[in-house]
């Protein structure tokens, strides 16, 4: 396999819809708008800032919610989870 010399990087963001409580990743180009694969909703927060790879995310929510927690900030968290453990 030849390089075509010129790295193309594709962001994947973790993000979370706040109108059905739906955790979904997304490719983040400038012009991207992310919406909500389930109810289609553009207000979503960005959970993680950093790059992941696909299929790892579940582990890297858990982590940066054990994180988070630890912190004592519940931004990774739903309402719902909120509510648990507030
Ligand atoms: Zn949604």
């Amino acid at each position: 396999m030849r390089s075509l010399g010129r790295h193309i990087t594709m962001p994947i963001f973790e993000y979370h819809c706040p109108a059905c409580d739906k955790h979904f990743e997304m490719l983040v180009r400038s012009s991207t708008v992310p919406a909500c694969p389930q109810c289609g909703s553009t207000a979503v927060d960005k959970c993680v800032s950093a790059p992941q790879a696909p299929g790892r995310s579940a582990g890297i929510i858990k982590s940066a919610r054990k994180q988070a927690a630890a912190e004592g900030h519940f931004s990774n968290f739903s309402k719902a989870e909120k509510s648990k453990l507030l």
